[in-house]
């Protein structure tokens, strides 16, 4: 049966043809078709430049200089309206958490989804092979609701995942998700990891070792979106999973296979696309200091074409674990995975000192770096522009505390 809901309507979208920012020099808001790149702000009557990634041609003007701007990458920087509780670097438990159980010396890779994806075998095949023993439960904090039975095995390995991910310095949540069917509604608890190199939210599931690519592309991991699209608008046959873990009841493991999503012989049906269909978002993983508990922190529901209207709760019963009075639904895509990290630039064109300023939402934020001789050298977020003549090419990024580096924003052209 499908109902309407009694809780209110999704009350904060973002059309997506509009941003929003704070002007850098006054913290006034500023509202903008999206990608616009000349801004005034009403506040101060700054006048601003604010590149965004292209390769057109973007020309500055300012007291008596003059920039040309060829090639520029500069990723999308939006500061989501839902607040989200990040783990934080000032916390011991946080920092120790990785060093504590071996994590950083087990780890293998160079590129960041390489380790990302090889904490995935750390956790599950290295360190809780079976069920997480009670002390490692209780030194997680997760021992109360381990003892409820509500909560199974995937929410301790998605709640480690996310934890340890903090304890890297990368920003990972926990995510419940479901069929649509209302019938079994606990659903399942997957991980969701941000990845710089790629740009995106990918999504992990820590209690097979598993992740989503695609034929043709089958080292760029999924997100949680593409999953969900590639299910819903293509039937998922586009989709390649990959696990280690073949059944978690029986503690099956083996090497990371890679086989067409669809096949069933994995015997976990929860590692089946059509469980992308609902889906709630933590927003914590503050979880060391914050102990996870039922309506501790809001949960994020995502709500789009393909469930719009329907009722993802069997009456006082919602698909996951969340109460439905704490969770806040939205159809933003850029609020439900908004970018990290990424350093966004603006030029001030003021008649007497041309000025730079960098802003990022990253957690834990240190410092902005810009690369000077080959070598990332520190710098304030906001400085006066470089007196570059002739051709140049700025790369700025933005460094947590724990010293993983967002995605560079570059820069290239000529001044005169
Ligand atoms: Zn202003």
């Amino acid at each position: 049966m499908r109902r309407a809901s009694p809780f209110p309507a999704p009350s904060l979208e973002l059309p997506l043809n509009e941003e929003r920012a704070a002007c850098p020099r006054c913290g006034g808001l500023l509202v903008f078709p999206a990608g616009r790149e000349r801004l005034a702000c009403a506040g101060c009557r700054a006048d601003w430049l604010r590149p965004v990634a292209s390769a057109r041609a973007l020309v500055f003007e300012t007291a008596g200089r003059r920039l040309a701007f060829g090639r520029r990458w500069i990723g999308v920087a939006h500061r989501p309206r839902y607040p989200f509780h990040h783990a934080l670097h000032a916390e011991p438990e946080v920092r120790k958490l990785a060093a504590e159980f071996g994590v950083p010396r087990r780890l293998r890779g160079k590129t960041q989804w390489e380790r990302q994806r090889d904490l995935l075998r750390v956790l599950r095949i290295e360190l809780f092979r079976h069920r997480p023993p009670a002390p490692v439960l209780r030194r997680l904090a997760l021992w109360t609701i381990a003892r409820t039975n509500r909560h199974w095995y995937c929410t301790h390995l998605a709640y480690f995942y996310s934890a340890f991910a903090a304890s890297l310095g990368w920003t990972a949540r926990i995510l419940n998700i479901g069929r649509d069917h209302l019938e079994k509604t606990d659903g399942h608890m997957i991980a969701e990891i941000w990845n710089d190199d790629w740009q995106k939210w990918v999504m992990v599931d820590p209690l097979f070792a598993a992740w989503f690519s695609r034929r043709g592309r089958p080292s760029e991991p999924l997100s949680f979106f593409e999953v969900r699209q590639d299910w819903l608008r293509g039937g998922g046959r586009r989709m390649i999973l990959h696990h280690r873990v073949r059944s978690a009841s029986q503690d099956l493991i083996g090497p990371e296979r890679t086989l067409p999503a669809l096949r069933d012989d994995t015997r976990n049906r929860s590692l089946h696309p059509s469980h992308y269909f609902w889906a709630i978002a933590y927003l914590s993983n503050r979880f060391l200091t914050e102990p996870y508990e039922d309506g501790r922190f809001l949960a994020l529901f995502w709500r789009d074409r393909w469930n719009t209207g329907r009722a993802w709760y069997n009456r006082d019963k919602p698909v996951g674990y969340y109460r439905a009075r704490h969770v806040v639904e939205t159809s933003t895509p850029l609020d439900f995975h908004p970018p990290l990290n990424n350093t966004a630039v603006w030029l001030l064109r003021d008649a007497v000192r041309p000025r730079v300023f960098l802003r990022a939402y990253c957690p834990n934020f240190a410092r902005f770096e810009m690369k000077r001789d080959g070598a990332w050298r520190r710098i304030p977020a906001e400085f006066p522009l470089p007196p570059a003549h002739g051709r140049f090419a700025w790369e700025f990024r933005a460094v947590n505390r724990f010293g993983v580096a967002g995605k560079p924003a570059a820069l290239t052209g000529i001044a005169r």
